[in-house]
């Protein structure tokens, strides 16, 4: 047990999560000084000695030394490191000073320099418009066949009677959201259908949900237009026939991994051979662009079976890759299981994402966009790679934190960017779907007061 105490209140939230990326809630007491005689393994100055980054450093020092674990992002807390490091190369000048400052100020290691400097060089090639009248929009479709192992997301198991219900609902606030654009001149920039697994659908409810999403959101302006179809198993050819008829032309098939076995423990109905012929599927219906998503960190894999998983995927030939660390969060079935797993496999992932990065520039793809998630393994990152002119708007502006989301379905969450005051309002959808359709009017007058 580390006993740990705080001199003022400041920052105590921010202090308290940085411990908790080293180790277990059980294994820290930390609190407020509350006497001075109190026996304390660190004491951490108040503001009036020294300010937060200072602080922040003396608890990462101790915690380092005692439980022997170098987290590579440093003190770093937040989930979009790329934000800050982009804005401090503004504000300085320079990526160099930009790389120096956050070494010496958040102690972050080489290694995840290089990657968001490798990240921050891609960005600034890709050209970005800031049209005030350009808006992000994503639609949440919150079912799936089974629910994973480690889910922790708004997914509901798939029933066509709840997805009937669900779409009259969506397809209400779509209209509305439609006057609400059209009433102010916005237009979608980039469109986005995730989930859940959109594709779980039945075919002609996916047709209808695709068709009716590009319809009224799809315009010449629009960049691109992306769908997941996260489970293999969802995948057909008529719903990718359905894609090309509503001009989407990203797709996102996630295998997570290639290895059987763990795709049976983790909940997943499919083989890998299914993975492989739901890209051909796709490929043949004349999608251009496919992103996998692979995670580093799945119970029993090692680091040999992520560079197999690696080398299958490359092979197939998909134009993104995405390699998240697994997250292991409150309300997953995981961590009930086992609520230490994501500081056990620390090590490992670290050695997973080593070999990604290498194998993926290897075969050409790069670091486009990345984020950190709270109770990632190892407390790592997700990253985008992708193929040189291949990267995904959406993504990258959803975490430059620029540009307004208009997030429509259960769990949407809008955020409407005020840029005058570098500003993001939070306008949210309820999360429970059955609660969203009862209440779409309301969701509906949300938008109409918060947009
Ligand atoms: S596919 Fe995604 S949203 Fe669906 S159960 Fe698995 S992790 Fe959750």
């Amino acid at each position: 047990m580390y006993r740990i105490r705080i001199t003022d209140e400041k920052n105590a939230y921010e202090l308290t999560e940085l411990a908790k990326m080293f180790t277990s809630a059980d294994s820290l007491d930390i609190s407020l000084v509350s006497s001075d005689a109190e026996a304390a393994d660190l004491i951490i100055p108040g503001q009036d000695e020294m300010d937060r980054n200072a602080q922040k450093r003396v608890l990462f020092s101790f915690l380092a030394e005692k439980t022997g674990t170098a987290l590579e992002w440093g003190t770093l807390t937040g989930v979009r490191p790329e934000k800050l490091f982009t804005r401090t190369a503004a504000v300085l000048g320079s990526a160099d000073k930009a790389e120096q400052k956050l070494k010496e100020d958040y102690l972050v290691a080489d290694s995840k320099l290089s990657l968001l400097r490798e990240t921050y060089e891609v960005q600034q090639s890709v050209k970005r418009d800031m049209d005030p009248h350009a808006v992000g929009l994503y639609v949440g479709i919150p079912f799936c066949p089974t629910r994973c192992l480690y889910c922790s997301f708004t997914s509901n198991r798939f029933t066509e009677k709840a997805a009937a219900a669900y779409l009259e609902a969506l397809f209400k606030e779509i209209d509305a959201v439609k006057d609400i654009m059209d009433s102010k001149g916005l237009y979608a920039e980039s469109a986005y259908i995730g989930g859940g697994t959109p594709s779980s659908l039945t075919d002609s409810m996916f047709q209808d949900m695709v068709c009716r999403v590009s319809d009224v959101f799809v315009r010449p302006k629009t960049a691109e237009f992306t769908v997941e179809c996260g489970r293999p198993d969802t995948i057909t050819e008529s719903k990718m026939k359905s894609l090309k008829t509503a001009n989407a032309g990203r797709v996102s098939i996630n295998p997570q991994t290639m290895k059987a076995s763990t795709l049976q423990l983790i909940g997943r109905q499919h083989s890998p051979e299914q993975i492989r012929e739901a890209f051909g599927i796709a490929r043949s219906c004349g999608i251009k662009c496919i992103n996998m998503d692979l995670i580093a960190g799945l119970p029993e894999e090692t680091a040999s079976d992520m560079e197999d998983t690696l080398e299958q995927i490359i092979g197939m030939g998909p134009e993104n890759i995405t390699v998240h660390t697994l997250a292991v969060k409150r309300g997953s079935r995981l961590i009930e299981e086992d609520k230490d797993f994501a500081f056990r496999q620390a090590e490992t992932v670290g050695n997973m994402l080593d070999i990604a990065r290498n194998k993926l520039g290897k075969a050409g793809y790069r670091p486009y966009y990345l984020y950190r998630q709270k109770h990632m393994a190892g407390n790592h990152e997700n990253t985008g790679y992708c193929l040189p002119g291949t990267e995904n708007l959406y993504n990258m502006r959803i975490m430059d934190e620029d540009q307004s989301i208009i997030a429509l379905g259960a769990g949407g969450i809008s955020k409407v960017y005020y840029p005058a005051e570098d500003r993001l309002e939070r306008v949210a959808n309820v999360s429970n779907y059955e609660i969203y359709i009862d209440r779409i009017d309301e969701m509906i007058e949300r938008k109409v007061k918060g947009l």
